[in-house]
């Protein structure tokens, strides 16, 4: 197999390859729901279909293992939108973004319910987030939007003592607030749990195959790399995939890497860093540093914002090791240089940005029975539950509070055209990176760079610009 992302390679065994790639193909296949993508967008969605409509007939299609896309390589951090409350509000109103919020804290719980109810080993760890400021600057990031959640009587942040902050195991970290709605999960180990609960209850999932093209109104035919499938609905949840698919969505997205590392095993050291539990820690910057540890006393530490691809292609760069193991070394000396951590192995994997930071689910071209839902721009862990919920409320085309939320048949703003959009990210990209390094060392940043910087609009994890005319 080539190379995999380490949460993917500890979730798959030999069996798992050797069962896939032995299965059957789809053969002449009817079905009412064809779903493609093998992720958590897809099973979610199928899982939840097959919940409320246990006849319904099913088929996940997905042109590698499923989990080898985002799901199976993400940071595995569970946050909830309460921290992009001001861009909920901007987007789409204040009852809109309540009511977003609320169900993300509850996502957050409802996940860890169900992997416990169906005996997914996942190490998911319902331990709340950390958001932290790991420099000067950030001190004041926490304020406003806290603020703004207290006036809405939405405020679950906590702003932590002297004492409390040390949860974070890192002396960088200066201030902060933590929220008990939050954790940490296996990720991989998710997505595989969620295969095998969708094929128990009747879900058909063909993997090694990929969509290739669709027609038809009604009665659609689905032409994949080992034939045709006929069904009545159909679902693209491809994530990062979406734009080349879909050539619409090309100026919806903007693919760019998160890159990670994670260490060896060493149980003791995390203890006694007080880092012996699974809650997120995250810093107020636009390209976050973020981390986690895992059960078995590994320290997970990911940073968003560093390869931009050309066109929105999901390249072989994101199949590789880092590229970036020199960031990613800088930012394990920032949190814990003092700790002689050995770093494991590094990966990469794309995310799919939307202008406003927030996924889109919707009827592609209007048509009543092809959906599609992306963009959940790194944050999609637990939203992509949410999603699955959405989607399949759109299926079963249910008058209920998902069929009708803001994130359903969005007018998308769109990113500028080629090579525009690209040149435009790098340099913006490299006006972060220098304002970034300069609060790192307590110099002020260059004026352009602080402007240029703003231009990422709402890129980071905390909503870094609430408007005052939100604040009462
Ligand atoms: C490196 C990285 C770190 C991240 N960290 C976090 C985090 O810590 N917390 C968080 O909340 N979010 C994080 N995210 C985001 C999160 O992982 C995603 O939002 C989420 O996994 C999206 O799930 P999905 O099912 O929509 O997409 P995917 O898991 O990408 O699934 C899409 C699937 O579609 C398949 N596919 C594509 N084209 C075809 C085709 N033609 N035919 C058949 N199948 C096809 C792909 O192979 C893929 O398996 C991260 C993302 C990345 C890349």
């Amino acid at each position: 197999m080539r190379f995999q992302p380490f949460w993917f390679d500890e979730a798959i065994t030999q069996a798992d390859i050797e069962a896939a790639a032995s299965a059957p193909h789809h053969g002449a296949l009817d079905t009412q729901v064809c779903i493609i993508g093998g992720g958590f967008t897809g099973l979610w969605t199928a899982i939840t279909l097959k919940k409320q409509k246990p006849e319904l007939n099913i088929a996940i299609i997905e042109k590698d293992l499923c989990g080898q896309g985002a799901s199976g390589r993400n940071g595995g951090a569970m946050l909830t939108w309460s921290s992009k409350f001001a861009s909920l509000i901007k987007e789409f109103g204040l009852e809109q973004a309540c009511f977003l919020v609320r169900q993300s804290e509850q996502a957050v719980h409802d996940i860890k319910a169900f992997t416990s109810k169906h005996g997914i080993e996942c190490d998911c760890r319902i331990d709340g987030t950390y958001y932290t400021a790991s420099n000067h600057s950030q001190r004041n990031a926490f304020g406003p939007i806290t603020t703004l959640l207290d006036q809405h009587q939405l405020n679950v942040w906590q702003t932590l003592t002297k004492a409390q902050l040390q949860a974070t195991g890192s002396n960088a970290n200066l201030a902060g607030i933590y929220s008990p709605h939050g954790g940490s999960v296996q990720p991989a180990k998710l997505v595989r749990g969620l295969m095998k609960v969708a094929k128990a209850l009747g879900v058909k999932v063909f993997e090694h195959t990929r969509y290739l093209k669709h027609q038809g109104q009604d009665t659609l035919t689905i032409t994949t790399d080992k034939g045709e499938i006929r069904a009545n609905q159909l679902v693209f949840a491809v994530n990062a995939w979406l734009p080349s698919l879909l050539p619409q969505f090309s100026r919806s997205v903007v693919l760019v890497s998160s890159d990670m590392a994670i260490t060896t095993p060493a149980p003791e050291k995390l203890a006694a860093m007080r880092l012996n539990h699974g809650a997120p820690v995250i810093d107020a910057r636009i390209f976050v540093n973020y981390y986690r540890t895992t059960s078995s006393g590994r320290l997970m530490l990911g940073k968003g914002g560093n390869y931009f691809s050309f066109n929105n292609q999901v390249r072989d760069t994101f199949h590789r090791a880092s590229r970036y193991q020199a960031i990613l070394e800088r930012s394990f000396s920032h949190f814990f240089a003092h700790h002689q951590l050995e770093i494991d192995r590094t990966w990469t994997g794309p995310s799919d940005r939307s202008v406003s930071g927030i996924p889109f689910f919707g009827h592609l071209n209007g048509q009543a029975n092809v959906f599609y839902g992306s963009g959940y721009s790194g944050n999609g862990v637990v939203q992509s539950y949410l999603g699955g919920q959405i989607l399949a409320s759109l299926l079963l085309n249910q008058h209920n509070d998902w069929r009708h939320c803001a994130l359903v048949n969005q007018t998308l703003k769109q990113f500028p055209v080629e090579p525009f959009r690209t040149a435009g990210a790098l340099m913006v990209r490299n006006a972060i990176r220098r304002k970034e390094s300069a609060e790192d060392n307590n110099m002020p940043p260059h004026k352009l760079d602080v402007w240029l910087s703003k231009l990422s609009g709402s890129a980071a994890k905390l909503d870094p610009n609430v408007k005052q005319e939100y604040i009462k």
